[in-house]
């Protein structure tokens, strides 16, 4: 017969983990349950954490590429991508062993499979060991999501990446189309551009584009910096503005 718990968490991204704790601290018996090998979802194994990481390494690289300037020298400073990669994993690794820590400390099981609702209060894990159901009292679903991908551009994780691939790419790419001013695009962007990609941004919604050159800001001291930054951003490899250097905006209905 397996456990029953007060709350099952179906997740283990921000949301799952979060709750989780939070339950246990407040003395439910509690389980979180996880499909993926590590604990920590989106936000820790492929988004908020890893693009971090990288991006310091892009922003400590425009620091010394600046560093004459203010009088330090510093001779051909040049990018070990292996060496990002593997100061990204570090990171990813303690932020899992934290979670896994945390979960002990207040007492969360963890179940590792894929889980589903398969009744009321009934939630069964297919794990590496087969099918078990828990019963449960409260379920909370923090399933969280994954990328989509364009029915005219279909990711092969090969030459056209989405948020995921391309945080595992060995080397840093001549030139990157990134399709999408949001944050995750923007992001991106400004990672690859700084470090040496010729990067360009497409992005349909013309407000979204006009503010990355810094107009339409109600802060004018902002926007001038902004404005001067698209500018250096002629140079695809030179540009440090939020967008990094170009940016195309199309409009449904334009050609490709
Ligand atoms: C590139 C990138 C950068 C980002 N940067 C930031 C940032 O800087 N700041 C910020 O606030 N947000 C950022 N985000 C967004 C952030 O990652 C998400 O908002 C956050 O991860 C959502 O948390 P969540 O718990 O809802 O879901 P997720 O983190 O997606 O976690 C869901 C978990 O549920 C698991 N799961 C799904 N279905 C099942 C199932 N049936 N059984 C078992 N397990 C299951 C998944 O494997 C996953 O581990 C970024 C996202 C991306 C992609």
């Amino acid at each position: 017969m397996a456990d029953a718990f007060d709350v099952v968490i179906l997740g283990s991204g921000p949301g799952g983990y979060v709750a989780a704790i939070r339950a246990g601290q407040l003395g439910l018996k509690t389980a979180m349950v996880e499909r993926d090998k590590r604990l920590g979802g989106t936000c820790l194994l492929r988004g908020c954490i890893p693009t971090k990481s990288l991006l310091w390494t892009a922003e400590l690289l425009t620091h010394i590429n600046a560093a004459a300037e203010f009088g330090i020298d510093l001779k051909n400073p040049a990018v070990n991508w292996g060496q990002a990669q593997k100061h990204k994993e570090k990171v990813v690794a303690k932020g899992v062993a934290g979670i896994e820590f945390l979960m002990k400390k207040n007492k969360v099981t963890v179940l590792k499979g894929h889980g589903r609702i398969s009744a009321k209060g009934k939630v069964e894990v297919a794990g590496e060991g087969g099918k078990q159901t828990y019963d449960a009292k409260n379920i909370i679903i923090a399933t969280g999501s994954v990328p989509k991908s364009l029915p005219m551009v279909p990711v092969d994780h090969k030459r056209v990446l989405n948020s995921d691939s391309i945080l595992e790419l060995q080397k840093i790419p001549a030139s990157l189309i990134v399709l999408g001013a949001g944050a995750v695009g923007c992001e991106f962007a400004s990672i690859f551009n700084h470090v040496g990609s010729e990067t360009t941004i497409v992005e349909e919604d013309q407000l979204r584009s006009r503010r990355g050159r810094g107009e339409g800001r109600d802060d004018p001291q902002r926007g001038q910096g902004d404005r001067q930054g698209g500018q250096r951003g002629q140079d695809a490899r030179g540009g440090d503005g939020p967008l990094g250097d170009r940016t195309i905006s199309s409009h449904p209905g334009d050609r490709a």
